[in-house]
Formats: structure tokens, C-alpha cells, sequence
């Protein structure tokens, strides 16, 4: 289906893609795997996919909640633009249902229960250039529910050459897959757990979409994309549990594609469980080493387990704390010592004046005043 713009009186509606009419005046949308079938006046499980007089609108197209420069390490992206900004936008709702969500003030909340700003496509890229980003990321909440403000984003961001960038839980039909991703320079997929039981039970929803996006991703793109694991205490940190996740990764995906664990902190509706320990992080890592898989991180703690080495010969490539770069010594995207190629998007990135990711701006409530 086609995009359009009305109003109903309230706000304008942009029509949504990735649904069709049923009887009695529902709509079926097929841009997720939850499949919602919508009746009249009520919305998706996202909140932010409506069905208005039988048609299936976007109440998130241009209409994005959280606006802020990050530093690409935030997202995270380890081997894409290392020490770049990237200017990262988010709108309500999320497709999946997870109780310990870190961003649940915006991902579980309506639309109209946020405080957005509109604004179209054309100038999100207009302020992405005016602070010095060379990506736009698509983040904060789940990006496959406004997929249609993506694509146009993405469209106008190629025009003036700068790159975009997924920050997603991976729940998309294949339906929708390439139209989305097609136009996607580089993600970060969350691979929240590697069991059905975490998925059903903590997200509600399920593993095997993830895997499939994931093996898309591999087999039929040229996106690039790394894989980050939240790790809960008791939930989804077994060692088992840790050494299936990485066998399927190295079999499946192959082992350039980084993987990220990161530290959980008590939020939203699992405040029963302490923060994630560093070293269970640490114990992840090596359980990923040993595995097969050279690319490995730690993230939300302070460790050497942020910074890249490379595996052929242990060299110091890019010295990190926590989200800032403080050394980049690859050359040309290869060791310095042995020349090994390291898998990435190293070149093509727009140095800002000062540093990458050392000045962040959260300019919502100012969006008005920019003047572009
Ligand atoms: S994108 Fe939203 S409305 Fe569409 S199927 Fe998924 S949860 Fe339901």
C-alpha cells in the first residue's frame, strides 16, 4: 500500500505499508511476525500502527519521541565509522513486549502519551548534516514498527551521502525485510537470548524470527551488522546457554560478525534482578574466544573487553573507554603489525572538528529553534 498523508482531526495520519483489509472493517498487518489484526480505531501491539475508517496508518512517521547525537560506539557498532557521531532517532512503541526494556518510557507508550516533534524526512538528514554525523540511526525504541519514516529517511540520507543504521530486536516478517533493509547501511541486532523459553516468557515473543533476520542479513545484504546479547542474572546467562548462542553464530553468520555482551540493569518490570556482574561478561567473552569467534566485546562496564585486538596477532588495533575511542590504529582497515584485514566499514567517515562523540546534544524541546 501505498503512503499517504491526512488528518482526522487530531493529527496527521501517514498511511502505513505492510497491511491489507479484512472483513468487517479490520486490517491484518504483516509488518512484524505478531501478524496483528486490527479493528477499527484500535492500534497494534506496538501501539503505533492504527486502523482509521479500514486503512492501517503510521502514527510514528515523522513524529520521532527521543532525537540525540550519540557516539556509533553507543549503538553498538564496534567496526562501522569507529569514533563517528551518529545523529539517533526514536519514536513510541516497540513490537515486542520485553519486562526488562532500559528504554521502556518511550517503548511502551502510545503515540499521543509522548512528547514528539514533527519532523519530515528531509530534515532529519538537514540536522544530521548540520552536527556533523555521518550516519542517521534509526534506534531508542524498535525501528521495524515506523519502517515507512525509514525508508524515507534513508532515501534522502543516500542523496546527500550519508549513511543509516538499524538499532533493532531483528522481529520483521520477510515480507518486509528488504524493503527495509535494502536501503540500511550497517545494524545492530539484538539477540536477546538463545532460548524459546526467554523469548516467550521475557520479550513475548519468539527466537526463530531473530535467527532467520539474522541469517537475511548474512545471506542476502551487504549490510553490515554486529549482534549484541543483554545479559540477565539467571535468565539468560548459563555458560550452556552462552557456548550454543556463539556455535550458532560461528556455523550460521561466520566469524566476522561482532558480538557484543552487555551489562543489564535492574529496569521497567525486572527489578528483582541485581545488576549484570563483570564477570560474567568476562566468562561470556572467553566462552566466545574459545568458540571460534575473534570479535567480542563488553559493554556497559568499563573493561579491556571494549577495546579491539587483532586475532592473528593479539595487537592493540582500537583502545576504547567505554563509548569514546581513544586510539584507532588500524591503517587502511588492517593491522598495523601483520596486516590481517579487519572485517568493517573503516573509510568514507567525515571526521567532526574535536573528536567524535565527546559533544552530545539532546535538542528535542529545540527542534523548533534550529533554524536550518
Ligand atoms: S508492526 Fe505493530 S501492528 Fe504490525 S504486526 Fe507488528 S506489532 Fe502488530
Amino acid at each position: 500500500m501505498a503512503g499517504a498523508t491526512i488528518t482526522d482531526g487530531r493529527a496527521a495520519l501517514h498511511e502505513a505499508r505492510w497491511w491489507e483489509p479484512l472483513p468487517g472493517g479490520k486490517v491484518h498487518c504483516y509488518l512484524c511476525p505478531r501478524h496483528c489484526h486490527i479493528g477499527e480505531g484500535q492500534a497494534g501491539f506496538c501501539f503505533i500502527r492504527a486502523n482509521r475508517d479500514g486503512k492501517l496508518y503510521s502514527l510514528g512517521y515523522a513524529e520521532p519521541a527521543a532525537l540525540q547525537i550519540d557516539p556509533i560506539e553507543k549503538k553498538p557498532l564496534n567496526h562501522f565509522l569507529p569514533g563517528t557521531r551518529v545523529f539517533s532517532l526514536g519514536t513510541a512503541g516497540c513490537n515486542m513486549g520485553c519486562f526488562f526494556c532500559q528504554n521502556w518510557d518511550i517503548s511502551k507508550s502510545r503515540a499521543d502519551h509522548v512528547r514528539a516533534t514533527h519532523i519530515p524526512p528531509e530534515d532529519v538528514v538537514r540536522l544530521a548534516m548540520k552536527y556533523d554525523c555521518p550516519s542517521i540511526a534509526f534506534t531508542y525504541n524498535e525501528p521495524t514498527i515506523w519502517g515507512e519514516y525509514v525508508i524515507d529517511i534513508c532515501a534522502a540520507a543516500r542523496k546527500c551521502g550519508l549513511k543509516t543504521v538499524m538499532v533493532s530486536n531483528g522481529y520483521i516478517t520477510r515480507e518486509a525485510f528488504h524493503d527495509i533493509y535494502d536501503h540500511i547501511d550497517a545494524a545492530n541486532i539484538d539477540l536477546k537470548a538463545f532460548t524459546e523459553k526467554f523469548y516467550g516468557q521475557s520479550t513475548l515473543s519468539h527466537l526463530q524470527p531473530v535467527l532467520d533476520t539474522l541469517q537475511w542479513l548474512k545471506k542476502e545484504t551487504n549490510v553490515w551488522f554486529e549482534i549484541t546479547n543483554l545479559m540477565i542474572p539467571t535468565l539468560n546467562d548459563a555458560p550452556a546457554e552462552t557456548r550454543a548462542l556463539c556455535e550458532w553464530v560461528l556455523e550460521h553468520l561466520g566469524p566476522d560478525v561482532p558480538l557484543h555482551f552487555t551489562a543489564f540493569h535492574p529496569d521497567f518490570k525486572l527489578q528483582d534482578k541485581p545488576p549484570t556482574p563483570p564477570a560474567t561478561l568476562h566468562a561470556a567473552r572467553r566462552i566466545a574466544l574459545e568458540t571460534g569467534l575473534p570479535y567480542v566485546y563488553e559493554g556497559n562496564i568499563y573493561s579491556a573487553g571494549a577495546h579491539t585486538y587483532c586475532p592473528s596477532c593479539q595487537t592493540l588495533l582500537i583502545r576504547r573507554s567505554w563509548h569514546d575511542v581513544q586510539e584507532n590504529r588500524l591503517k587502511n582497515g588492517c593491522c598495523p603489525k601483520c596486516g590481517l584485514a579487519v572485517p568493517g566499514r573503516w573509510m568514507g567517515a567525515r571526521q567532526p572538528a574535536g573528536g567524535a562523540g565527546n559533544e552530545r546534544h539532546n535538542f528535542a524541546a529545540r527542534y523548533e529553534d534550529l533554524n536550518l
